[in-house]
């Protein structure tokens, strides 16, 4: 691929023991993933699926038992992690207590053979992108949770990589600092050009920051596309359920009927009796006595007005609603 920042190609891992033997985990199976210069890409699953497994591959943390790995176009499946070329970012950050801030986002480029004053220079530019340029001097242990996690970052800047991995960057940090960073991550992965792959188990960052997402089960890879396309058409029931959708009407045939939150208007057509009620951040989940299946809701607090003598009228667009396999009790079988 042209101007490609990682190709990774049929990644295994097997922890303990070869196949057949009982208590081995095949944490990762033939994963394949790609990231383009500038491009951000989610790996998605939930916790155990072997994200970080994958990660760990391609930063060379883990030897593969099978695959490839290139980073800006060069083979590096046979080299060390440092000799990788790669930004990565993991959820503890792992600064050096001992070391500057400015020393920290330095390392990088010293270990790379670049004297002082050139990896300062590095370092700097790294820390105004993460706006701290004014904390150079600073301790490591004197710093907040946000600022450890952007001096983090700096330091993954600063190697100048053609890619940056970050595990799960913002999971340690508590809400309001999350949304925060998230934004600015936003601005800063576009300005740097670098391919970024992202681990992430929660979906909402995904679609924060991700153009792309592959979605992760069980240690092999079960989607693959554009965010907002595999978020409103997922392949399968386990997919939609893991994203967050609510309406699954399981069919005969092992297919189910999804109801996408697109499909649905609330205020007009049909008035459909309310169920159940429960009040959630944003307003109040229902759930509507719909004849197709029980339809689950999460109405604003102006939609609630519209429920009227225990029913609210509420119109399903029977051309959006797609019919998935229904994968979600499936033990994905594991090929030797
Ligand atoms: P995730 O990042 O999606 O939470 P991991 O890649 O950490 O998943 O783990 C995938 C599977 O591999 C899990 O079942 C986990 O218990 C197992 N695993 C991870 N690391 C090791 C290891 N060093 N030794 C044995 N099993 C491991």
């Amino acid at each position: 691929m042209k101007n490609s920042a990682l190709n990774a190609q049929n990644l295994s891992k097997r922890y303990g023991g070869p196949q057949g033997i009982q208590g081995g985990v095949q944490a990762a199976q033939n994963v394949s993933l790609s990231v383009g210069a500038g491009e951000t890409v989610a790996l998605l699953g939930p916790s155990g699926c072997g994200k970080s497994t994958v990660l760990r591959m391609i930063a060379g943390l883990e030897v593969p038992d099978s695959g490839m790995v290139q980073v800006g176009g060069r083979d590096v499946t046979a080299l060390p992690p440092e000799a990788r070329h790669i930004g990565l970012v993991f959820q503890d950050y792992a600064l050096f207590p001992h070391l500057s801030v400015l020393d920290n986002v330095a390392y990088g480029p010293r270990v790379r053979g670049l004297p002082r004053p050139q990896a300062w220079a590095q370092a700097r530019e790294a820390l105004a992108l993460v706006n701290l340029a004014e904390l150079g001097g600073r301790r490591v242990t004197e710093l907040s949770g946000g600022q450890a996690q952007r001096v983090a970052l700096a330091r993954a800047l600063a190697t100048a990589s053609p890619l940056l991995l970050l595990d799960e960057p913002l999971s340690n940090l508590d809400e309001r600092l999350r949304a925060e960073l998230r934004s600015d991550l936003r601005a800063l992965f576009a300005r740097v050009g670098a391919g970024v792959l992202l681990v992430t188990h929660d979906q909402r960052e995904a679609l924060a920051l991700a153009g792309r997402v592959a979605v992760m089960r069980a240690g092999q890879i079960v989607q693959q596309g554009a965010a907002q396309h595999v978020f409103e058409h997922p392949a399968t029931a386990w997919v939609a359920a893991f994203l967050g959708h609510t309406n699954l009407w399981p069919q005969p045939g092992g297919v189910c009927l999804l109801v996408p939150e697109q499909a649905v208007t609330v205020g007009e057509g049909e008035p459909y009796l309310v169920m159940a009620r429960q009040p959630n951040d944003s307003g109040e989940t229902v759930t509507l006595a719909h004849p197709r299946g029980p339809l689950t809701l999460s109405l604003s607090a102006r939609e609630s007005l519209q429920i009227v003598d225990g029913r609210v009228r509420v119109r399903v667009d029977e051309g959006q609603i797609q019919t998935v396999p229904d994968d979600r009790e499936a033990v994905l079988e594991v090929r030797p």
